[in-house]
């Protein structure tokens, strides 16, 4: 399978579906695990992304690293993308056309990669993968049941990690919010350790005569 997304991958390279390509340094397509359970989903590269062609490396990257940390996983162990893959000039937000332009992108990435669990960060994300125009503010930390690239997933919408930078209150409802994924995760596979040796016994000692014992 990640041979399929890496060849999606060099596809992508080259879009000019939407005017952002002529203002883009280049495609900022997605990093992480192929094979992720977990996949995240943001909104638009910014001004590092670009520069880097990684997305979520500027100061939102940091605290989302640092809340991955908290749940006992790093970013290797999920896969990050965002709705948009190339940066808006000035970080505005995205248009309509630049999305209808782009998802396809998206859902064929989550097609490939088949998580169980999606993070929605923020409203744009959360809008175009559940379907409907409920904001953030009513529908974070509440899971729904959607079918994306064909398949049955968990979605699961959070404030976006650069709104929660701005305001106290939202971090901590954040935080909360990433400490439910675990959970919906669900109980992760343990490889039973092999099982010991079975410590050798000493031969059986045949029970002293009664008589001698002084019992009887
Ligand atoms: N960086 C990204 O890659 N996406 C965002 O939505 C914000 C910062």
């Amino acid at each position: 399978m990640s041979d399929l997304l890496r060849s999606y991958e060099e596809e992508t390279s080259t879009c000019t579906r939407c005017p952002l390509a002529a203002t883009r340094t280049q495609v900022v397509f997605g990093s992480g695990d192929a094979n992720a359970e977990l996949m995240f989903v943001g909104e638009a590269p910014g001004f590092h992304e670009d520069r880097n062609g990684v997305p979520f490396v500027g100061q939102a990257g940091k605290l989302l690293e640092t809340l991955l940390n908290g749940i006992g996983l790093s970013r290797s162990d999920v896969y990050i993308a965002n709705v948009l893959k190339c940066r808006p000039p000035g970080n505005r937000d995205p248009q309509p056309e630049e999305i209808e332009a782009c998802e396809s992108h998206l859902f064929h990435q989550i097609e490939l990669i088949r998580p169980t669990l999606v993070a929605t960060l923020g409203n744009f994300a959360t809008k175009l993968l559940s379907g409907k125009p409920t904001g953030i503010t009513r529908v974070h930390g509440v899971p729904q049941q959607v079918t994306l690239g064909g398949n049955e997933v968990t979605l699961y919408p959070l404030y976006h990690p650069a709104a929660a930078l701005y305001t106290r209150s939202m971090l901590s409802v954040l935080e909360e919010d990433f400490r439910r994924i675990p959970e919906l995760l669900g109980p992760t596979t343990v490889v039973p350790e092999p099982a010991e040796p079975e410590p050798e016994l000493e031969p059986e000692r045949p029970l002293e005569p009664a008589v001698q014992l002084g019992l009887f």
